[in-house]
């Protein structure tokens, strides 16, 4: 299988009135087609600025400062935003957090849906797109499309409204998916739901999906690959049975170990201590090492290179690194 999508060397700056953000540095990673990559780290650590990077929708004072975004043979980076809107919703859609920014309060979801074929497929009559709005409904999982269809945002639960978002994302058939954190705002039982659903949808629509999550617990049942970002950085990139049973680098580890597990009572999280670095100031070395517990001197002061640690899985850590034979710090 191909790649569809291919990022490389990404550095995104956002520039601010206290200085600029490195919030994406010289991120390197593909997508397969067919295939679910699930995007991993806590909050901050650049996530969603690579993603709406890649979709051209940055905030007004970020740019790409270095890269190339490739889909399709065509470097998306080098769009104009006219071009991009003929790539956004059509050939690359994206799934946000909170269902109800997303959706129009004041708009029957029919019509949301049928706003997004009207954009799109021109040759689409009303018939066809009212018919297309009512099957997608029904393939996300809502019972009584045709009732639902005339039904507004606030008379459905969280959970379906994040379904209708996923059909008004799927209205076109994009080749690639990017959901972001689509299930945090959810219930956990209604989180498990629209995993399972985005997982059924991925093995009938063909669409290759990147799924961000701060829970790597999340992603063992849905992705087939696993990128893990901290500090603005891709720390590590393997197949998911890999990063779960052979994880390399310290900041995985971490995030593994801060599962909850099904025995322990509560949903107590142990995180790992410490924050994740000021990236209007990022340190030179591992953006690791300060919370690391095998820091050397040498992740201080130079940023690691990628180690093969098994097939199609690497991590940026110096403990891989056979040069680095200096003491703990
Ligand atoms: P994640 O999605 O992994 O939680 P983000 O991609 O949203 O992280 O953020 C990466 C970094 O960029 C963080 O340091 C965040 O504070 C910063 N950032 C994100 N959006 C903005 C913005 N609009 N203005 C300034 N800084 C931002
Ligand atoms: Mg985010």
């Amino acid at each position: 299988m191909g790649k569809i999508l291919e990022v490389s060397n990404l550095t995104i700056h956002i520039k601010t009135h206290k200085g600029t953000v490195q919030a994406v540095r010289d991120v390197n990673f593909y997508l397969n087609e067919q295939e679910t990559l699930a995007v991993v780290g806590e909050s901050g650590s650049g996530k969603s600025i690579t993603m709406k990077g890649i979709m051209g929708i940055l905030p007004k004072n970020g740019k790409i400062t270095e890269g190339t975004v490739m889909y399709n043979g065509k470097d998306l980076t080098k769009y104009t935003e006219r071009e991009m809107q003929t790539i956004r919703g059509s050939e690359i859609a994206m799934v946000f957090q909170d269902p109800m920014t997303s959706l129009n309060p004041t708009m029957r979801i029919g019509k949301q849906i049928e706003e997004m074929l009207k954009a799109h497929k021109m040759d689409m009559t009303a018939e066809q797109r009212k018919a297309r709005a009512i099957e997608l409904l029904s393939l996300v999982g809502i019972s009584n499309p045709e009732q639902r269809y005339k039904q507004y945002p606030h008379q459905l639960s969280g959970g379906m409204r994040q379904r209708v978002v996923i059909a008004i994302a799927l209205a076109c058939d994009p080749k690639v998916l990017i959901a972001d954190e689509p299930t945090t705002a959810l219930d956990v039982t209604i989180q498990a739901q629209i995993l399972d659903l985005m997982r059924d949808l991925q093995k009938k629509t063909k669409t290759s999906i990147i799924i961000i999550t701060h829970n790597l617990g999340v992603v063992a049942n849905i992705a087939d690959r696993v990128a893990v970002m901290y500090g603005g950085k891709l720390v590590e990139t393997g197949d998911v049975y890999e990063i779960f049973k052979n994880p390399c680098h310290e900041y995985t580890k971490g995030l593994l170990a801060s599962i909850p597990k099904a025995h322990e009572k509560g949903n107590r999280l142990r995180a790992i201590p410490g924050t994740p670095p000021d990236l209007m100031d990022p340190p030179k070395g591992c953006p690791f090492a300060a919370r690391c517990n095998e820091t050397m001197v040498v992740c201080q002061q130079f940023m690691p290179e990628y180690s093969d640690c098994g097939s199609n899985h690497k991590s940026a850590c110096w403990l891989l690194d056979p040069r680095a034979k200096g003491g703990k710090a």
